[in-house]
């Protein structure tokens, strides 16, 4: 048996890691797209370190495109084998895919339109189309959490819940070889304890070889600030104090419902103004149709909210918005408001609107309550730039920047290190890093041998390696 790391080697995005079993079966783990900008893996997404139609099973840990992003390509190339994942993440997993798709069909034609302009003879295709996403709806299997779900020739697969996003698993293989059933595990992304929502993290069978996510090596989250009390301060001095409109820039999945879920609990308590809330994001509206839907993945919090609010995202005063006019509509209305749009590091979307119309006013604020990537808007405004550029334009930074820093949904590193407690220190022979860039494996793989781990290793693209 052996595995080969055909993405996320030293870097977050584009997890995919191949097994290939003794008698020559090959399962999929992830098939993620690469969303950074180095230069080098600019062909990544276009090629296969290995022929699609040789692959007999996709394993996939969560629905996040940089897990996720390539199936449509690996189906058009020749899979035909099934999907298999958790429900949630089955039925999230096709609107991410069709957004992602709608997003470089746009791409696509942008470029070739430039080109025509600028009379160059280049053509740019999209790395998959809306058909191609409709092709592989019918391979993906959706299994439920805890339970070993038996696969061909013995093989035995488990899903535990992550507590990373909706429907996020970490994934156990069991595999029968000449000495005896061999484990194998791989993290997916490690969540979080006592987020909104979500379960806790639920730790793993014990494995004899692990591939494990790294993001947060060596960092620690800050304690987590009464979230409530936050988000209600910040509301009250824009929206109340200063009759501003806040404006939030999230995640369409995840994040954009955490959001909700907190300002439903404060309309209960009675501390959120009457004022209206806009969700201005066509997939977070999908997005939270499909976290209605999937109450095997709530909390024992929001299950008991649910006894005396049935609707935990929806409120009278809340808006979805999926229709374009009626998000240009939002800026003609006068008033006090909230806006929470896409996308997060305001990169992309509805949201760059937003914040253009919005930021030359200093009644107004911007939350920022994620990660924001070097280079982004989103990052700029944290860094407290005091001009920003949108669509080519230069805007000075009126409105006031908010942070909320603890809404992250990965574990930091001692919340990965408890995930992987409980493992059998003399049973797991070898844990690959993968999914977090050099800095952050290197600390996280001390930490791991100081917790008694004996073999950590940080694979390279590409390479291959025995497991004994
Ligand atoms: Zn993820």
């Amino acid at each position: 048996m052996d595995v080969t790391f055909c993405g996320a080697a030293g870097t977050v995005t584009g997890s995919c890691h191949l097994l290939t079993l003794d008698d020559g079966r090959k399962v999929l783990f992830d098939c993620g797209l690469y969303q950074g900008y180095d230069l080098d893996m600019k062909n990544f997404n276009k090629t296969w370190t290995f022929c699609p139609s040789d692959v007999d099973f996709l394993i996939l840990s969560h629905a996040h495109i940089d897990h996720s992003g390539r199936i449509p390509k690996l189906v058009k190339d020749g899979f035909k084998g099934p999907i298999l994942c958790t429900y949630a993440t089955r039925d999230l997993a096709m609107i991410m895919l069709m957004d992602s798709a709608f997003i470089q069909e746009k791409d696509a034609e942008y470029k070739n339109k430039r080109a025509r302009k600028r009379k160059k003879e280049e053509h740019h295709e999209p790395l998959y189309t809306i058909e191609d996403v409709e092709a592989c709806k019918n391979q993906f299997v959706g299994l439920g959490y805890g339970e070993w779900f038996d696969m061909p020739d013995g093989m035995q697969l488990l899903f535990r819940d992550a507590g990373h996003i909706l429907g996020s698993a970490s994934v156990t293989l069991r595999v029968p070889s000449e000495n005896g059933m061999r484990t194998f595990g791989f993290t997916g992304d490690i969540g979080r304890s006592e987020r909104p929502i979500l379960k806790d993290p639920e730790p793993m069978p014990h494995v004899d070889h692990l591939i494990c996510e790294s993001t947060y090596g060596g960092k620690s989250h800050p304690a987590a600030p009464d979230e409530l009390d936050g988000l209600e301060a910040v509301i009250d001095e824009t929206c109340v104090q200063n009759g501003g409109r806040l404006i939030i820039p999230a995640f369409s999945v995840g994040r954009t419902q955490e959001i909700v879920y907190m300002m439903d609990q404060l309309v209960n308590l009675g501390r959120l103004p009457d004022i209206p809330v806009y969700v201005d994001s066509p997939l977070a509206v999908n997005a939270t149709e499909i976290f209605r839907t999937h109450s095997e993945c709530y909390d024992r919090e929001i299950m008991q909210y649910l006894m005396m609010d049935p609707d935990p995202f929806g409120w009278k005063k809340l808006h979805y918005v999926r229709d374009v006019d009626q998000s240009k509509a939002i800026n003609e209305k006068k008033g006090p408001a909230i806006i929470i749009s896409a996308s997060g590091m305001i990169t992309a979307g509805r949201i760059l609107h937003h914040v253009k119309n919005n930021i030359g006013d200093e009644r107004n604020a911007i939350l920022i309550v994620g990660y924001c990537a070097e280079g982004s808007i989103g990052a700029d405004l944290a860094r407290g730039a005091e001009t920003i550029r949108i669509f080519g334009d230069e805007y000075q930074v009126k409105a006031r920047v908010k942070r909320m820093h603890s809404f992250s949904a990965h574990g930091d590193q001692e919340e990965m290190l408890d995930f992987l407690e409980n493992q059998d220190r003399d049973k797991l022979k070898e844990i690959f890093l993968v999914h977090g860039v050099e800095e952050r494996q290197k600390q996280f793989a001390q930490a791991l041998e100081d917790r008694g781990f004996k073999k950590v290793s940080l694979p390279e693209l590409g390479q291959r390696v025995q497991l004994h």
